[in-house]
């Protein structure tokens, strides 16, 4: 819903964070501004569907406002004179700062996005300050090589060559609603620490964490202009920072489709792109698993953040002499989940993000059930306020059915039976998707070759949704390009320059 409110221009710098009547508004430049449109959109507490607040609607006169802002403290700004030693400590003192406030985070997460506080408690906020800090690591040691070059056509001279590694600029980062959190951390953390200059654009179910987080940024002393955040809806806010002549680069997580439209903006002047998009992952429990742990393992692989996860276990294949015994068990498991609200301290699941995603799990529900697939547990929605949906399994499924093929993004989970090794693999990699995959096996031969065989960025082997800033995570496929975390999320922030020096 968008709302005009009175122009006003320059707002006084925000001061308290959780959520209240006022519209919440954006960052560019150091200052908290409205909308130039004066223009609002609503966030939703989807456990109830009320408006928690407005957030000023950006549009694209916001974005240039944040592209000129984030060229300039580039260009001209404090920020390319410090130091790599002192960005580490700006980033570290954010991860403090972050951890300062850890609760007030989780607590502001679980009503914005709707998941679990203890989830977001223990996993959201602890995994964004460790990702902080482990990028703050890493400002001293991005680093180039020397090699020694021959150059034949220049006999008898001499020279010396070297690499090194410079930001690549001014960047924009659109992130997704399912950890708002973790998500903006995941692309502020590398583009700061090799010393880029950022402007963010959060989802518009879910602003609320990254503003705050805006807050911090301020705090921790990053100077104006080098981290932007502005909020807005993605078609406008979104596409006019993707297609934005002064941004070098754009990384972008979301849905494969508007990741393909993200690249066709880009191409116009052939910005930089990673993306980090869809999954539609593999669970391989084989003949040899230890049920104890795979049965358990496969449920939460599917049900943690409601399925709201671009990794989520959601082919789940068994091997035929277990069929029967793990799909009961997670079915059990399933039905045991206590669906409520993320506040209450005994719920296990929250609701969906939005109204916009119940419609659509549903849609995957009736899909499934009009092709022959049936519900061992879930099926439905919860209630009739929120936006709420039963743990799912489902039997009977077969390639080429709407629910084996699609990323549903929601809390359904496929089960098929297999017989040997090579069938499984063979139909774990056919789908258009690569992100994740997991296999469960004592048989530690057996883990590492099926692990060189899955088309996926990530094989867990015994275990599931394992993430550490050091590890990186990306796609094969249709899952995208890049892998962000790691050492590996700096080469999509840095460009490498050769020197050759004759002497
Ligand atoms: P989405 O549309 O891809 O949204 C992701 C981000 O892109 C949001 O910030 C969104 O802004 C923005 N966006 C939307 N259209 C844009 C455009 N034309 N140009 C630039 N930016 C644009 O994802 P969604 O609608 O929230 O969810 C739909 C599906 O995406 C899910 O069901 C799931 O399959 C997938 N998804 C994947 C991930 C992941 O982690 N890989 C996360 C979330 C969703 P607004 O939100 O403001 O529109
Ligand atoms: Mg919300």
């Amino acid at each position: 819903m968008k709302t005009k409110l009175p122009p006003a221009r320059k707002a006084r710098p925000a001061t308290k964070s959780t959520a209240a009547p006022k519209p919440r508004r954006m960052l560019i430049d150091g200052e908290w501004l409205y909308a130039n449109s004066g223009e609002t959109f609503s966030t939703y507490n989807p456990a109830t569907g009320e408006v928690i607040c407005e957030v000023a609607a950006g549009g694209s006169v916001d974005v240039d406002r944040a592209v000129k802002a984030a060229r300039a403290a580039f260009e001209s700004g404090p920020w390319r004179k410090m130091t790599a030693s002192e960005r580490g400590r700006i980033l570290w003192r954010l991860a403090d700062l972050l951890e300062k406030n850890l609760e007030e985070f989780a607590v502001l997460e679980s009503l914005d996005n709707g998941k679990p506080l203890a989830v977001a408690r223990a996993a959201d906020v602890p995994l964004a300050i460790d990702l902080f800090r482990y990028m703050a690591g890493w400002t001293t040691k991005i680093h180039g090589s020397t090699f020694p070059i021959s150059v034949p056509y220049a006999p008898g001279a001499q020279f010396f060559a070297y690499t090194q590694r410079e930001p690549i600029g001014v960047v924009g980062q659109i992130i997704p609603w399912n950890f708002p959190l973790l998500m903006a951390a995941w692309k502020l953390g590398p583009a700061l620490a090799t010393g880029c200059t950022v402007v963010l654009k959060p989802a518009e179910q879910t602003p609320l964490t990254a503003l705050r987080l805006g807050e911090l940024i301020i705090e921790a002393g990053f100077p104006p202009g080098v981290v932007n955040i502005v909020t807005g809806l993605g078609e406008t806010a979104g596409a006019a920072l993707a297609a934005h002549p002064g941004i070098d680069k754009i990384a972008f997580t979301g849905s494969t489709e508007v990741g393909k439209l993200i690249v066709q903006a880009a191409s116009r002047d052939l910005k930089k792109v990673s993306l980090e998009l869809g999954g539609k992952s593999p669970n391989l429990v084989l003949e040899d698993a230890d049920l104890d742990i795979a049965i358990p393992g496969a449920a939460s692989a599917i049900y943690f953040n409601h399925g709201q996860c671009c990794c989520a276990g959601s082919r789940l294949y068994v091997h035929k002499k277990h069929f029967d015994k793990v799909v009961e068990g997670v079915a059990a498991a399933a039905k045991k989940i206590k669906v409520g609200p993320g506040h209450e301290p005994e719920t296990e699941m929250g609701p969906l993000v939005s109204e916009e995603q119940l419609n659509r799990v549903m849609g995957f529900l009736q899909a499934g059930q009009d092709e022959g697939a049936k519900s061992l547990a879930g099926g439905a929605r919860v209630g009739k306020k929120g936006y709420f949906v039963q743990p799912t399994l489902l039997v009977n499924t077969k390639p080429g059915m709407k629910v084996m093929e699609e990323e549903i993004f929601g809390p359904v989970v496929c089960a098929v039976p297999f017989s040997s090794v090579e069938e499984v693999v063979s139909h774990a990699n056919n789908n258009v998707y690569g992100l994740a995959s997991a296999v469960w096996t004592k048989d530690v031969s057996k883990a590492h070759r099926i692990a060189s065989q899955l088309r996926a960025g990530t094989v867990w082997v015994n275990c599931y949704n394992i993430f550490d800033a050091a590890m990186p995570f990306g796609g094969y496929k249709q899952s995208g390009w890049g892998r962000e975390m790691g050492a590996e999320a700096l080469e999509l922030y840095t460009e490498t320059k050769a020197v050759c020096i004759r002497l």
